[in-house]
């Protein structure tokens, strides 16, 4: 390179405001520079290759390739490609102004929040917006470009040292290409530069942002092998290595890409050891293109429930690193979906709330939903041993989706809803209706803390009497969900531990009558006892009453209609929100001797102090039969021990 003499140009008024923020923010992800330069290098590359298509001189003698080379004497880092290179015109205009629309907010941004946090920049504010080259300077003194447009003689020297103006001169390179080189800040001028003349820092970080770009990114590295003999000196050897693995699997045609390719790549994105479950290609069309890779794990992370879990989709646009974690991509009930997406034209705005509005991540969003959605259903209906492993992985976090989805997502997230019920291990909504009995109209569920308290409950029996199915929901989020469903495939859910139980619906307008008038005249009959251990329980139940849903136990407790249940209030406390203590109903079975026996205990004396303890024990009881625990257990047994005494 034979730079003539140089002329000195003004930058423009913009681009001297940026990099002034450039240098002196205390932006702590500097090493973007890199995956900025070698994304420059790559555009070029495209570019030149479709240029090349119609025009054979634009071809370039060599295969297209990004090649780095430090010189540790001079500290600099030089990146060269043989792309379709600049002229001095696009030079000057790429490299001396910003001409993209919207980089004025975007300098106005970054310095409104310059101000307001004292310097740092956010992360990512730089790689979302697309003036990549400008970022060299956060690591470099002096940038030097050498430019040689294909089809042209002559090249173009830029060099700028970001004081506020840049030397231009004219040069030979002799290929087209461009070659930038950086002049590296001293590593003692500031504490959070790494290393970029270190080959094991330049790895990295190719790995890191650059692994999946098309052309190979090549560097010369050194190869040290010890001496055979005790005293010769080691072997110092350089070797051509290709720093990235160029693998972009997600553009490769679906049936190309082995089993074995998948688990490689799954492992590198979501660093997990097993093998995940089961991929989903997915392509977008259309006035904007996209298409992504994307991964159900068989095994949920530990971090599953954690607000600050690591999410697992990133985003790329073409084939280089944007983000990890990109939340805006799926909403949180897919949370355990691992993958990339790669968006051909993205507009890489500003922030992340820029990137909420986008409308392209938007389309995403809904094609990411729609694609797990249709491959868990697959799952469910082919693999249905690998579909039930997965439920219970993953099911309380779809039941979010229950919360918070759309409309037209809870219904199909009810179709995946997995559930043990009294007669199955695990049942789907589907297959339940499916049995349902005739007369029955509803779906029955029962809430519980534990699906072992749920099978014993006692809120069972008048169902199983009648064969009634009953789903067991033992979730924390179960209730929230079950709460706000209402219905499936027209058939109300029905929770059978709340409000009066109706289970005389397929008996005749006569038998239902019969068995009203019974009850109330026994409810009428006992009244005086109802009222008695309604008087000694009112700190703990609001009403006692007879019950239609026992048939062998003497006493359960239910909720009235519209309450909250014991679990829901518990969640309520765990989540830090203070909730009233909901009284809850005792319901006693008229025909059981224990009612029997107080009813003959209280017409002798209704002041039987008995009748207290009586009373304490029948709620007890009825906590104990749920599974909860009972406030005093050492008082219960004291009773206990009296009674059979
Ligand atoms: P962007 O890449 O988003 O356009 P940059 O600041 O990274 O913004 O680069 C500005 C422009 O400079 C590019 O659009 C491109 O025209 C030109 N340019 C940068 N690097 C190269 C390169 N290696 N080869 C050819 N042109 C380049
Ligand atoms: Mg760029």
């Amino acid at each position: 390179m034979n730079a003539t003499t140089a002329t000195r140009h003004e930058f423009q008024a913009e681009v001297k405001q940026l990099l002034d923020l450039m240098i002196h923010s205390l932006y702590s992800n500097k090493e973007v520079f890199l995956r900025e330069l070698i994304s420059n290098a790559s555009d070029a590359l495209d570019r030149r290759r479709f240029e090349g298509i119609t025009n054979e001189s634009l071809r370039s003698s060599e295969e297209p390739h990004i090649r780095l080379e430090s010189d540790r004497a001079n500290h600099t880092l030089t990146i060269h490609d043989n792309g379709v290179g600049m002229s001095t015109e696009e030079v000057v205009n790429n490299l001396g102004t910003i001409a993209r629309s919207g980089t004025k907010e975007f300098v106005s941004h970054l310095k409104e929040q310059k101000q307001q946090d004292g310097g740092t920049l956010a992360p990512d504010l730089i790689g979302q917006f697309g003036v990549g080259f400008y970022s060299s300077f956060m690591v470099a003194e002096e940038v030097t470009v050498v430019s040689r447009k294909a089809g042209e003689n002559t090249a173009t020297e830029w060099r700028s040292t970001a004081d506020g103006s840049y030397e231009l001169a004219e040069t030979t390179r002799a290929e087209a290409g461009t070659s930038i080189t950086l002049k590296l800040k001293p590593a003692s001028s500031d504490e959070s530069l790494d290393d970029f003349c270190d080959e094991y820092v330049l790895k990295r970080i190719i790995k890191k942002y650059s692994d999946f770009v098309s052309y190979p990114i090549r560097m010369e590295v050194t190869h040290t092998t010890p001496a055979e003999k005790e005293g010769d000196a080691p072997i110092i050897e350089t070797k051509d290595e290709q720093l990235n693995t160029m693998t972009a699997i997600w553009t490769r045609p679906k049936d190309e890409v082995t089993k074995e390719e998948h688990e490689q790549f799954y492992r590198h994105i979501a660093h997990d050891w097993s093998p995940p479950l089961s991929h989903v290609h997915l392509r977008i069309d259309g006035t904007f293109e996209a298409s992504g890779l994307l991964y159900i794990p068989s095994q949920a992370p530990f971090d599953l429930y954690h607000p600050e879990m690591k999410r697992g989709i990133q985003l790329y646009v073409r084939r280089v690193f944007i983000m990890d974690e990109c939340k805006e991509l799926a909403p949180t009930w897919l949370r355990f979906v691992k993958g990339v997406i790669d968006a051909q034209d993205l507009d890489l705005n500003v922030s992340r709330e820029m990137l909420q509005q986008s409308r392209q991540i938007k389309a995403i969003h809904r094609q990411i939903i729609k694609k797990v959605l249709d491959e868990l259903i697959r799952i469910q209906n082919e693999q249905p041993e690998d579909y039930a492993k997965l439920w219970t992985q993953f099911g309380p976090v779809l039941k979010e989706g229950l919360i918070q989805g759309d409309e037209k997502d809870k219904e199909r997230l009810l179709d995946l809803l997995m559930s043990p019920s009294t007669k199955e291990t695990s049942t789907s909504l589907q297959s339940y209706v499916s049995r349902m009995k005739e007369g029955q109209n509803d779906i029955y569920y029962l809430v519980s803390h534990s699906l072992d308290a749920a099978r014993r409950s006692p809120h069972l029996e008048a169902f199983e009497r009648r064969g009634y199915e009953v789903l067991f929901f033992s979730d924390n989020i179960d209730e929230l969900w079950l709460e706000r469903t209402g219905e499936f495939d027209g058939k109300k859910l029905v929770s059978i531990g709340h409000g009066l139980v109706d289970l005389e619906a397929t008996d005749s307008e006569d038998e239902k009558k019969k068995k009203e008038e019974e009850r109330e005249s026994r409810t009428k009959e006992l009244s005086d006892l109802l009222s008695r251990l309604r008087a000694h329980l009112q700190e703990d139940v609001k009403e006692v009453r007879l019950s239609a849903r026992l048939t062998s136990s003497a006493v359960c407790l239910v909720g009235e209609e519209g309450d909250m249940s014991p679990q829901l209030e518990k969640l309520m406390s765990q989540l830090g929100k203070e909730v009233p203590k909901v009284k809850r109903i005792l319901e006693l079975n008229p025909e059981h001797a224990v009612v029997t026996k107080l009813k003959s205990l209280h017409e002798a004396d209704p002041k039987d102090p008995k009748l207290k303890d009586y009373a304490e024990l029948l709620y007890g009881q009825a906590l104990l039969a749920e599974g909860n625990q009972i406030p005093d257990p050492a008082r219960f047994s004291q009773l206990i021990a009296g009674l059979m005494a």
